[in-house]
């Protein structure tokens, strides 16, 4: 039986913990919600046991479904899952299909505005610079990652935003926008690591158009529980 030993991280929606096992850590998810790098906080009550469990539940089926490693191992209970430990590449992957947030004030674009196709980003992790974007000459300039490593990381990324789309399409629900984290195990392999939800996603409802995500939270929108109990339905029944 793998034991939990020392907290060994916490962030602002998850606490990592040591195992009995070196190649293991358990995470835990928090209520605690952040938006604005931290400037905004709250708490989104049962978002932990949401965010958890759908995220369990896509990379288990992005895994069997489509061939993307990922460094899910059991889920051990609402809030705590067993996963690989893995050194994180210090980026975060955006996924975007439809203008939102950030793209749409920085390219003058009507939020909901299809894009012709895939737009892929990089943002440079680190709260003290506030995540900048960066390119792939940065990333390689910077040794983020090796050109082998952010080319599998690339692929990946098309990859699972080719099998969400389709995904949350059979859900009635538009994947408009996502961020992605990839980690390395020990023996060298990029998998994709962090989670999938509405913490990172943007969902919106295909025939009303309406927000099922963390931006009613990020924009005091009101109804931040009720979009997330709504996201596990549809995902989880
Ligand atoms: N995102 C995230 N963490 C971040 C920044 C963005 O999970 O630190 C997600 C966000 O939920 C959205 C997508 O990445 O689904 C694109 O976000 P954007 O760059 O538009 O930034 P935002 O408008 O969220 O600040």
């Amino acid at each position: 039986m793998i034991q939990k030993t020392e907290q060994l991280y916490e962030g602002k929606a998850k606490k990592v913990f040591a195992t009995t096992d070196p190649d293991l850590v358990i995470v835990s998810y928090k209520d605690d919600a952040t938006a604005f790098n931290g400037a905004k906080k709250g708490t989104i009550v049962g978002k932990g046991v949401v965010n958890n469990r759908m995220s369990n539940y896509l990379m288990e089926k992005l895994t069997k479904e489509a061939g993307v490693p990922t460094h899910y191992v059991e889920e051990l209970s609402e809030r705590e899952t067993l996963v690989k430990r893995v050194k994180i590449v210090p980026l975060e992957v955006i996924v975007r299909n439809i203008a939102a947030g950030s793209l749409a004030k920085r390219l003058g674009l009507a939020e909901g505005t299809p894009l012709k196709r895939t737009v892929l980003e990089y943002c440079y992790k680190c709260d003290a610079l506030d995540d900048p974007m960066v390119n792939e000459y940065h990333i390689l300039a910077m040794e983020y990652c090796t050109k082998e490593e952010l080319d599998t990381i690339a692929s990946l990324a098309q990859k699972i935003n080719d099998y969400l789309k389709a995904y949350f399409a059979s859900i009635n629900v538009e994947l408009v926008d996502f961020k992605l984290e990839f980690g390395k195990t020990k023996d060298g392999k990029i998998v994709l690591a962090d989670e999938i939800s509405p913490d990172t996603c943007r969902f919106w409802d295909a025939t009303t158009h309406e927000k099922l995500d963390k931006d009613r939270f990020r924009r005091d929108m009101g109804g931040v529980e009720d979009a997330y109990k709504e996201m596990m339905k549809r995902v989880l029944g």
